[in-house]
């Protein structure tokens, strides 16, 4: 079975908080049997002040330095083998350039986030409540992104700019660390018509492990994160969602599940529930690769 995770945090710890143990080693991808494990190139919390497009070069060196192996198609991902795939968290790595998106494509960036928790170039964070859509500024990248096939990845981006990206964007959209907002109402979380929308659209969903969104307690465990995909599934998402794990990005974690190598913990989950091991598989992995081949991949 092949199972992708399509979102960690991992070398913005290893490079910025070198204090801090990441979950995410090669050991624990390998005993988890993940095949495809997304690693992000974060932005940073401060905004500009954080120096993004630098922030990303430095945690690409920091990855190219540990030498795990890359892949420039999700569907290069085979079972057995552990590959990473480049996204970006936070547009304002672009810094307004469309070359930018260009020049991060040719480092292997299939995916990136138009914003973190900050306003930027490219449209406002959910975290702040604006009711504007996406810049024009963001329209310019996002048609680039386009042409290359790169997902855009509207978790921690606004309503507004969510439902233009809908409306108006050529390609289906991703939430690639995001949960149900029903079951957790939180800004981070999806609603159901935004659920709904990403199903219509031929998009997909990663549900994220980290309690305060699976949750109102702090505290979660892996079948907290079955109970969001359930939830989804019961919405039409059975085909259109899967894994966005958010380790190393999230100070808390579930009790049982916390790290890649848990991840099968919660298809045990989905197995109790009464899923299929054809659902299963898609839901490891196979629904993330064909929402690519919609991409055009
Ligand atoms: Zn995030």
């Amino acid at each position: 079975m092949i199972i992708c995770d399509t979102h960690c945090d991992t070398t913005n710890m290893r490079v910025f908080h070198k204090d801090e143990t990441p979950c995410v080693t090669m050991e624990n991808l390998v005993n988890g049997g993940i095949s495809l494990q997304t690693c992000a190139l974060f932005a940073g919390s401060k905004g500009m002040a954080d120096h993004p497009y630098e922030r990303a070069i430095a945690q690409l060196e920091e990855l190219n330095r540990l030498g795990w192996p890359r892949i420039n198609s999700p569907l290069e991902a085979e079972e057995g083998k552990v590959k990473i795939l480049l996204s970006v968290e936070g547009g304002e790595i672009f810094e307004g350039r469309v070359d930018r998106v260009d020049e991060f494509y040719g480092y292997g960036v299939r995916m990136a986030g138009v914003t973190w928790n900050n306003e930027n170039e490219m449209g406002h964070p959910a975290k702040h409540g604006s009711k504007e859509g996406i810049k024009p500024q963001g329209w310019a990248l996002l048609r680039r992104m386009a042409e290359l096939k790169i997902a855009v990845d509207t978790s921690h981006l606004n309503e507004a700019g969510f439902w233009d990206l809908i409306d108006n964007h050529s390609q289906p959209v991703m939430a690639s660390h995001s949960c149900a907002k029903a079951l957790r109402p939180h800004f981070r979380n999806l609603t159901d018509e935004q659920i709904r929308a990403v199903v219509r659209r031929g998009g997909w969903i990663g549900v994220n492990f980290y309690p305060w969104f699976l949750g109102d307690t702090g505290k979660a465990v892996a079948e907290d994160i079955v109970t969001h995909i359930d939830y989804m599934c019961q919405l039409g998402a059975e085909k259109h969602v899967g894994f966005g794990s958010d380790f190393d990005g999230i100070e808390v974690w579930p009790d049982d599940c916390d790290s890649p190598a848990k991840v099968h913990l919660i298809l045990d989950g989905l197995r109790r529930r009464g899923y299929s091991e054809e659902a299963l598989a898609d839901i490891a992995g196979r629904n993330f690769l064909d929402y690519y081949r919609r991409l055009g991949w």
